[in-house]
């Protein structure tokens, strides 16, 4: 029997303590989170801000400090970990800045036989003239978009609001204050959005669809300044100048390494080295989540991909490990999709520009068609693109854009690249046909046939 403590209760360490409880009875698990909630889906952020979820925020939770007790872990909730003696295998915690009257959290120090280290990632904050006006705002907890809300309810004078960063949170962002009936403008330095997970021909159709739902989009341009004396009333960016309401700072996240920076190996960008075992540089210390690094089947290396899928599965791993069962990951593919007014975007491995910046000879096939037979009435056109290396021919990354759902589809190709499939065994895969769902000539082994 050992004693684990979990440093962060959200998707990675909701998953790691539940694989505890569930697999492993007889281990004592402490878990100590800062803020006043577990497993928020923050993924779903965006669409309580648009509007479109049902029953929220409660429905945003999957877990929660109570199930977590009731399934048998100690659970201290806005309680923040300020140390930890890895020597002497200790951590101390004080009541975090959630702490109120009614839940006024902990203090002590307790001692650990493993400890799980899922502190997650913050919000980066470019150092930009008038970064701390009223009005500017980030999005990552429960919390932050809470505010948002409240304020867009109490001030029906906040018309026009601008999104900084055009990766995957801040187009949704942009969404779902366009269906708040709001004025949207999106600026990035990119010449596009999207463009860490797709080529610029499948970005450029994402854009375009943006515009076409009335959201202004200024790519390629770096913002100087947000402007205004207490609140936020415009913007400059290095083309132009113009009037904003409120300013929403989406430029992506850094991995929170406060506690072990200055004791683990860090990667490149600070996240906690891990081997597959998602073991740290001290054996007894696991790191999961967005504070990790994942293994990257596609590069065939170390790297780090923030996505709440990953979270899971590597506080799946630890809880294993930590408890005795060996137990390897499989690495990741950085899956992922994205719904713009029903436009839809999935990728897989790496692009061919990602390809090309790490260095691999990298070569892509791109087919387009109707999802289903000319003769089916209500039929929509899916482009695709696999990009394999040209080498060995293994598959490296799969995109495809529709305003079809063929989601689903991602999962072969994550599968595909995991295991090293080559594009050459893609060519006669045995794909099922029926007209209700596809094309005897589809799209996928068409793509395939035409690779070089
Ligand atoms: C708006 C938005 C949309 C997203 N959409 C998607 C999506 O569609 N699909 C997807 O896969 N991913 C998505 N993500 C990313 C996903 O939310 C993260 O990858 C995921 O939250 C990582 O989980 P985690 O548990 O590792 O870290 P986090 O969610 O960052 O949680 C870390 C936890 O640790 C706690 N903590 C930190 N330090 C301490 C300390 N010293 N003491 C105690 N507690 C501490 C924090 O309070 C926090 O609760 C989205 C993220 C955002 C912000």
């Amino acid at each position: 029997m050992s004693k684990i403590i979990v440093v962060g209760g959200n998707h990675a360490g909701t998953a790691a303590v539940n694989t505890i409880l569930e697999n492993y009875p007889g281990n004592e698990v402490v878990v100590i989170e800062a803020n006043t909630n577990t497993s928020f889906l923050g993924c779903g952020m965006a669409m309580w801000i648009g509007n479109q979820t049902v029953g929220a925020p409660e429905s945003l939770f999957y877990s929660s400090p109570e199930k977590l007790g009731a399934a048998g872990a100690k659970v201290l909730v806005c309680t923040e970990v300020t140390d930890i003696d890895f020597e002497n295998k200790t951590v101390t915690y004080a009541p975090s800045e959630r702490a109120t009257a009614d839940s006024p959290g902990a203090s002590g120090t307790e001692s650990y036989d493993k400890l799980i280290l899922s502190t997650g990632s913050l919000p980066i904050i470019p150092n930009l003239p008038g970064k701390d006006l009223e009005n500017v705002q980030q999005v990552k907890l429960y919390q932050d978009a809470q505010v948002v809300i409240d304020k867009l309810d109490a001030n029906p004078d906040l018309k026009h609001i601008t999104v900084v960063g055009a990766g995957y949170i801040g187009v949704e962002l942009a969404e779902a204050f366009k269906r708040h009936g709001k004025e949207v403008a999106m600026v990035d330095i990119a010449p596009t959005c999207l463009a860490g997970y797709y080529d610029a021909e499948f970005s450029a159709l994402m854009a375009d669809n943006m515009k076409e739902h009335g959201i202004d989009c200024k790519f390629g341009q770096g913002v100087e300044a947000i402007l205004g004396d207490t609140k936020v009333t415009g913007i400059r960016t290095s083309e132009e100048e113009f009037a904003t309401d409120m300013v929403i700072l989406a430029i992506g996240f850094r991995p929170n390494n406060a506690l072990g920076k200055d004791r683990l190996e860090l990667f490149r960008n600070g996240a906690y080295l891990v081997n597959k075992n998602q073991q740290t540089s001290d054996p007894d210390v696991f790191a999961v989540g967005d504070c990790a690094t994942v293994y990257d089947n596609a590069i065939k290396d170390t790297n780090y991909i923030a996505l709440a899928t990953n979270a899971v599965r590597s506080g799946i791993v630890a809880a294993h490990n930590a408890c005795g069962t060996p137990l390897e990951s499989a690495g990741v593919q950085g899956s992922n999709g994205i719904c713009i007014f029903g436009f839809k975007l999935v990728s897989t491995g790496i692009t061919l520009a990602k390809a090309e910046k790490f260095g691999i000879e990298a070569l892509a096939t791109d087919f387009e068609d109707y999802q289903k037979p000319g003769f089916i009435e209500e039929n929509e056109k899916v482009k695709i693109r696999i990009v394999y290396e040209k080498s060995s021919r293994r598959i490296l990354g799969m995109q495809c854009a529709s305003t079809y759902d063929m989601s689903s589809l991602n999962h072969m190709f994550s599968l595909a690249i995991q295991e090293g499939i080559t594009i050459d065994k893609l060519k006669l895969l045995d794909i099922f046909f029926l007209p209700h769902f596809n094309q005897p000539y589809n799209y996928i082994t068409m793509a395939a046939l035409g690779a070089e």
